[in-house]
């Protein structure tokens, strides 16, 4: 079957806690039939130093060697990726995410859902598929057939998306485009949360055209918007502005420093609301929109981007969590309420935790923590995988 790789002595211990990363350094040697060397992407046995099969992977040039499939020795197929893809969609269905009025959705979580190197988002009828390793990359038409095959019944399209999520010294020559079907009929088609409609633009966006991870931080806004000023800082799509305005907020600023965010937004919030809503999209820097503190808010949300996009930078990324918390702090209102986020994976909840904590002492003034936000249960984290864990949140009271 599958070329080799074998481990160093000791080294299976973690896999044997079902631990899904083969490092290189725990690699003794590899057998390939041929003799030759493994190609990127290529499927291979994990074996352990006295020959015992440990599972199967996709061998990756990097720190990690190995991504583990499966903790058995088994041919991964097209019926392996359905056996997943069905496993995953069942889990939403028992979340209840696949309702008329709620049709996206997160299907693959990588490692959350037992196939690493792999995130597939839905939108209606079409799926965003994102390979993030070069195995998945080798067997995206596999995957492609799979999502069909399992999702035939309401999917129509799966579009390719990993032009800028594979590694680069990979030299995959990947393009973005659809692996099935050729995009749905609408020019710009619709997509549903929670009742709320907006238009996902997996071909030009950011990710896979929306970030499906907020939804139930979003609905908690909704619950607290009623009469107040919101901002919502680096609002992207505008997600929390729609669900702060249908809870009933006096008024919405939405920021972003991209122009093509801000447009979406705009286009997002007519589309629920028309012009009967008190709404303003402005294309700006964060810090300086804060700096310049031009109005008063009661409901803040902050939900920058990764600022630490790997372990290295870490302290100057707590620095500028720290920074970006404590402006928010000096412009909230008496009695306002701060949602402030941090999807940096390399970021704990501690770390994030502490930064806040930091930021709010600078202000002087009394903060109570009313909620400990995370992701929703379609970005699962695998108990033996907790570097998945990535999205952390805090709503506080601010007097
Ligand atoms: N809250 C959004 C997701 C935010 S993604 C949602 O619910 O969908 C992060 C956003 O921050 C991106 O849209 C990016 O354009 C924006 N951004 C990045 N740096 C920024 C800065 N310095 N000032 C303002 N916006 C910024």
């Amino acid at each position: 079957m599958y070329p080799k790789v074998i481990l160093k002595a000791g080294k299976e211990e973690s896999l044997r806690r079902f631990h899904p990363w083969v490092f290189s350094g725990a690699v003794s040697r590899i057998e390939t039939l041929s003799g030759g060397p493994l190609e990127e992407g290529d499927k291979v046995r994990v074996v352990s130093f006295r020959g015992e099969v440990l599972g199967v992977g996709h061998v990756q040039i990097g720190s990690i060697a190995v991504r583990m499939l499966s903790f058995q020795d088994e041919e991964i197929d097209g019926d392996f990726y359905g056996r997943r893809i069905a496993s995953a969609l069942r889990l939403r269905r028992e979340l209840g995410l696949l309702r008329p009025d709620n049709d996206c959705f997160r299907l693959i979580h990588g490692e959350g859902d037992f196939l690493p190197g792999l995130v597939v988002d839905v939108y209606g009828d079409t799926a965003v598929m994102q390979a993030h390793s070069a195995g998945m990359h080798v067997d995206r038409e596999l995957v492609a057939e799979a999502l069909v095959g399992e999702c035939g019944h309401f999917l129509r399209n799966v579009y390719y998306k990993s032009e800028n999520t594979l590694p680069f010294n990979a030299r995959l020559g990947a393009k973005d485009g659809y692996l099935f079907g050729q995009g749905p009929a609408q020019a710009r088609p619709l997509a549903m949360e929670n009742g709320l409609k907006f238009y996902p633009n997996w071909i030009e966006g950011q990710k896979t055209g929306f970030f499906v991870d907020q939804r139930e931080n979003r609905a908690l806004v909704e619950r607290y918007a009623s009469g107040k000023r919101v901002l919502n800082m680096f609002c992207y799509t505008g997600g929390f502005s729609l669900y702060a305005l249908r809870g009933g907020a006096a008024k919405v600023d939405s920021v972003d420093s991209s122009g093509k965010a801000v447009a979406l937004t705009r286009d997002n919030v007519a589309l629920n609301f028309g012009d009967s809503v008190s709404h303003r999209a402005l294309a700006e820097d964060a810090f300086d929109y804060l700096r310049r503190n031009p109005e008063q808010y009661d409901l803040v949300i902050l939900d920058p981007p990764a600022f630490a996009k790997h372990q290295k930078v870490l302290r100057q990324a707590l620095q500028g969590y720290r920074k970006l918390n404590a402006m928010a702090f000096r412009n909230i209102a008496p009695n306002g309420i701060l949602f402030t986020f941090s999807c940096s994976q390399a970021v704990s909840r501690e770390d994030f935790r502490l930064a806040v904590f930091s930021a709010a002492a600078l202000s002087g003034r009394k903060v109570r923590i009313l909620h400990q936000l995370g992701q929703p249960a379609d970005h699962p984290v695998n108990i033996y995988h907790p570097e998945g864990e990535y999205l952390k949140g805090l709503v506080l009271f601010v007097e």
